[in-house]
């Protein structure tokens, strides 16, 4: 019922219109909804803040709805934290209800629930994904704070969709050590894409 959809509440940490600096739809205006709540642990994470989702204030679906649509968003990013962790069907119906595209980020550790028009599923090494989130994913962006990430980025690519595209991006604060190794990897292996975190270098959120 939408009435149910429009009341059910999320753990919202911020929400913003910017522009995504990452990964296939790099360039574009969208509207981000972090949610708060992460149990996934990453070392070099850079919203530790999120991880609580308790220290972040309840939105109900409906006022989400409606910051989206008082900008002209055409895309809504719900990113974390880790937004599988809850039921995302209710947020993702209603903002589908009125025309906004509907994109998820996740570490792919938990099923993801509702449809999404586009999963970026990013792999952590410090909660596995599971394969019903691999096998969905649209978009596989693997950090690379390591050398050893890209291997391991590897192993996981057999359950990725054919269509799915993929990507390496360095980790921001190890950049300059493994940005060389991206760039020779990809050249390597042009079924492979860069990805940068673009929003960092604008300074934009
Ligand atoms: S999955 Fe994302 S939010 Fe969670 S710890 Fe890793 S980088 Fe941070």
């Amino acid at each position: 019922m939408i009435s149910d959809n429009n009341s059910f509440t999320y753990p919202v940490m911020e929400h913003f219109y910017t522009i995504q600096g990452e990964g296939a739809y790099t360039g574009c205006a969208a509207y981000f909804i972090r949610l708060g709540g992460c149990d996934v642990g990453c070392v070099w994470c850079d919203v530790k803040e999120s991880w609580d989702a308790a220290a972040h204030p309840q939105m109900s679906v409906s006022d989400l709805v409606s910051l989206v649509t008082s900008t002209p968003a055409k895309i809504c990013v719900i990113t974390g934290g880790e937004p599988a962790m809850y039921d995302l069907n209710p947020l993702i119906s209603q903002l589908q209800s009125v025309s906004v595209r509907v994109h998820i980020e996740t570490s792919g550790a938990y099923e993801i629930q509702g449809k999404p028009d586009w999963i970026c599923l990013s792999p952590k090494k410090f909660k596995f994904p599971i394969k019903e989130a691999l096998v969905r994913a649209n978009e596989y962006k693997a950090v690379v704070f390591h050398k050893s990430d890209i291997e391991w980025a590897l192993s996981y690519v057999s359950d990725l969709p054919s269509s799915c595209i993929k990507y390496l991006q360095p980790e921001w604060s190890k950049s300059e050590l493994v940005t060389p190794l991206i760039i020779d990897f990809v050249k390597s292996n042009p079924d492979w894409r860069i990805s940068l975190q673009t929003h960092k270098f604008l300074n934009i959120p």
